[in-house]
């Protein structure tokens, strides 16, 4: 295209060269007719680049003025271009005006926000759900504007794997969960869903277990006492009857340690994360718990090796931590053979501290690792009723840490034992 504008353009001068050159001739003065018809060949090319620049001046809408040859061609092409390019654009808002629509009709707030951190658009949702108000709060970093601190604190570790759930700042009793995706090059792309009603049933769930635990609870100590007296009495007691109501007490305890531990995990969904924050001894707490570990494995003589330096302290709540680490030390007793070696370590490296309990028991099969640690889970449940577990014992493990921001790790080999470590990160040590 440039070629046949080139020579069109070459053509025309030419043609006025000769033209003037011709009259020149005539008239006997080339030189004088050349730089006339130069002149007004530029002239011409002037008058036309200002009716150009009229017509822009005009605006989109106006037809482009009437003109012959190179200039005609010129502007018959830029109108065609804006032509094309307006319609184009009309397409464009259509697919833009199509998806404002459907997000502004979506019920969970979408907000966008640019590499800056600053809101750059967002939904009608969001205006309902979050507070934001156009135009003014356009630009504000989100922060600004969202100020709860565990936001703050989401939104400036820059990890998304896992969504926020907080209450509304506008309103305590609605909850909000945040989901951010990064996209392009920085900027972030933010889903707020209103899970209110989830959370109330998921907070109905938590509280009937933990009223019937709770209203349980004191029938089930009348019931232990009377078969305590029962069996403490001097009177002579049938001995079909003895075996009964040894067999009752048993199974009562077991229903008093699964109350136990059902108000106890209720506890720990229940209450804020900010728990107690003390400093705890670890290393005299696992010379305690070995203790209470050899009392439990009694004459079935496991080895019970305590490895730990002295003076580790987690900043944490005492009692949550005594049960994690006891729950874990029991657990090897419960499951590893009779004269089976447990061994409970402590240590710190630039990572934190670290808490673990490995035994040469019979091992779990990896596909029940990742299920541990949820609620009624048994690897084997004939083998966890005659151990007296409650089925808790994990779950309770997994909230206590992650109430101590630590993390369970269980690592496991059928036949030859199995690990469980509990890693704390640096910011928790006392
Ligand atoms: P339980 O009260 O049944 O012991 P837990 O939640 O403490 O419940 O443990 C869940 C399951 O994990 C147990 O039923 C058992 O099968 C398995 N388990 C826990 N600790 C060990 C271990 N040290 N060795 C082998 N299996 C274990």
């Amino acid at each position: 295209m440039r070629t046949h504008w080139a020579g069109r353009a070459f053509k025309t001068l030419f043609w006025v060269l000769l033209a003037s050159a011709l009259v020149g001739l005539l008239i006997n003065q080339i030189a004088w007719a050349l730089v006339a018809g130069l002149v007004l060949y530029q002239a011409w090319h002037l008058r036309q680049m200002i009716h150009f620049q009229q017509w822009l001046d005009a605006g989109r809408n106006e037809l482009p003025p009437e003109a012959r040859g190179l200039w005609g061609d010129i502007f018959d092409r830029i109108h065609h271009i804006q032509r094309r390019d307006s319609r184009m654009r009309g397409k464009q808002q259509l697919v833009i005006d199509r998806i404002q629509a459907s997000t502004a009709a979506l019920s969970d707030a979408v907000v966008m926000v640019d590499t800056k951190g600053r809101l750059e658009w967002w939904n009608r949702a969001a205006e309902r759900l979050l507070g934001l108000r156009a135009p003014d709060d356009s630009g504000q970093h989100v922060t600004n504007l969202l100020r709860d601190p565990r936001f703050v604190e989401y939104f400036e570790a820059n990890h998304f794997g896992e969504p926020l759930d907080i209450a509304s700042h506008l309103n305590l009793s609605t909850r909000l969960q945040y989901t951010i995706t990064q996209y392009g090059e920085g900027e972030h792309l933010m889903v707020v869903r209103d899970t209110s009603r989830l959370h109330n049933l998921e907070q109905m769930r938590k509280d009937f277990v933990a009223n019937v635990s709770h209203e349980l609870r004191t029938p089930l100590t009348v019931i232990v006492g009377y078969l305590e007296t029962l069996q403490d009495s001097d009177e002579p007691i049938n001995p079909r009857w003895k075996r009964a109501l040894q067999q009752m007490e048993q199974q009562s305890r077991r229903m008093q340690n699964l109350l136990n531990d059902l108000l106890l995990l209720a506890r720990l969904e229940n209450e804020d994360r900010t728990i107690e924050q003390r400093p705890v001894d670890i290393s005299e707490m696992l010379k305690s718990i070995t203790q209470d570990a050899r009392a439990l494995s009694a004459e079935r003589g496991h080895q019970i090796i305590l490895e730990t330096g002295s003076g580790i302290k987690l900043s944490g709540a005492d009692a949550e931590l005594r049960s994690a680490f006891s729950n874990l030390a029991f657990n090897a007793v419960k499951y590893t053979p009779d004269q089976g070696e447990i061994r409970l370590c402590c240590w710190l490296d630039e990572q934190g501290a670290h808490v673990s309990v490995g035994d040469n028991g019979a091992g779990i099969a990896a596909q029940h690792i990742n299920r541990l640690t949820e609620r009624f889970y048994r690897v084997d449940s004939s083998r966890s009723t005659h151990t007296g577990g409650t089925g808790l014992g994990l779950a309770i493990v997994k909230h206590v840490l992650l109430r101590h921001d630590g993390r369970l790790d269980i690592s496991s080999t059928v036949g030859k034992g199995s690990t469980f470590t509990c890693h704390f990160p640096v910011s928790r040590l006392a």
